[in-house]
């Protein structure tokens, strides 16, 4: 049933996707929700599988497409789009009373679910006091999750509100401007050689068999390890910066645009495809976008992002750019003052410089706090 309520709610949002698709300005108006709405409940009498199914998931399918498309329109998202059969499963439940979900013993609780009843679920976290919105997916492991709509309490900053630069490394997940280096868990030697050995045995087997079927599950339990271990660090790490320092700096990077550009399109094929196609690669695995977003909702309007030019080719100790200062990817020296550093932390410094001017700059330190920072460098600030 659960598979079934993903398939209608799948169904759904990419028949909203495809009318919006052929919708173009100066033509009548896309449906908006509540005429979705009338056509949902027509498409129900007409059709016996979708009556069969949950109007409560139905409908707020249609709900969590309007959210989509206003969210694209206002710029913070992209646009909606096709949901694949197997990729991201999953549908919301919005309930009316927030007896829904209870705790049945300290690692058990349950969660009522439209035409299923109580389904049980590991309290692996807290759950916030009457919480009434949560969405249920299936991974590609196979395995299903509830996770319930809450925003974090902020993490109150320290008392000594110290700006830290955080640079995102390719080599290094991240380098502080502390000197400290931060590195995101990988799978390790031995599930790397079975993973291995598991897409070579998918290269060999037959289309549609079942044996390939299962290396496909084996292939996907593997990678849902190293993704939750990911998740686990960006977790930890946001928390733990925001609750040493004041004000975390971050570079200015747009990711979804540079992933997209390494591309290109076929008028204007990217150029370097193949080199910035494994530092995408890098940048993604390391979740930074995710590291950002989680320490913009842990630590709010304490992170800075700051743009800035030659981060990794000016020295943060004279202040001077040498484009010969980067004797490898990983080390630095400076050949002004004879600053010698791991590249990535004389980056992380130079963001943490900058976050510094920055902050002065609009007069004084943030939310009161004093600043420990380093004597003013001349630093150039790119908006
Ligand atoms: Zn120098």
């Amino acid at each position: 049933m659960l598979l079934e309520h993903c398939g209608h709610a799948r169904y759904v949002w990419n028949l909203a996707v495809e009318q919006h698709r052929h919708w173009k300005p100066g033509r009548r108006s896309a449906p908006g929700f509540a005429e979705q709405c009338r056509q949902l409940t027509q498409a129900r009498a007409e059709n016996g599988w979708l009556r069969a199914g949950s109007i409560i998931v139905q409908q707020q399918a249609l709900k969590d497409f309007a959210q989509a498309m206003a969210n694209s329109f206002g710029g913070t998202h992209r646009r909606p789009t096709w949901r694949r059969r197997g990729q991201g499963e999953g549908f919301r439940i919005v309930a009316v009373k927030s007896g829904d979900v209870r705790r049945l013993t300290r690692r058990v609780g349950e969660v009522k679910i439209p035409k299923v009843g109580w389904v049980r679920f590991r309290w692996s976290r807290a759950v916030p006091e009457g919480v009434k919105s949560y969405r249920v997916t299936q991974d590609t492991a196979g395995r299903w999750h509830v996770a319930f709509a809450a925003i974090p309490e902020p993490i109150p900053a320290p008392a000594a509100g110290e700006v830290v630069g955080v640079d995102r490394g390719v080599a290094v997940s991240a380098a502080l401007s502390t000197g400290e280096l931060l590195h995101t868990p990988a799978l390790r030697d031995p599930e790397k050689a079975r993973l291995l050995r598991l897409l070579r045995r998918l290269a060999r087997a037959e289309r549609g068999s079942k044996r390939r079927g299962r290396v496909k599950v084996a292939v996907a339990r593997l990678k849902a390890r190293e993704r939750d271990r990911r998740k686990d660090w960006v977790e930890k790490t946001s928390t733990d910066l925001a609750r040493r320092f004041g004000v975390i700096a971050v570079e200015d990077l747009k990711i979804a645009n540079m992933t997209r550009s390494a591309r290109g399109s076929i008028d204007a094929p990217g150029r370097n495809v193949r080199q910035k196609a494994g530092l995408n690669r890098g940048i993604l695995a390391n979740g930074w976008g995710r590291l950002v977003a989680r320490l913009e909702h842990k630590a709010p309007g304490r992170v800075v992002k700051i743009n800035l030019a030659y981060t990794s080719q000016r020295c943060s100790a004279c202040g001077i750019v040498d484009r010969q200062a980067r004797e490898s990817q990983a080390a630095f020296r400076c050949r002004s003052c004879g600053y010698a550093a791991n590249a990535d932390v004389n980056a992380a410094r130079n963001i943490a410089h900058a976050a510094g001017h920055a902050v002065s700059a609009r007069g004084g330190p943030p939310l009161g706090e004093p600043m420990n920072r380093e004597p003013q460098r001349d630093l150039l600030l790119v908006r």
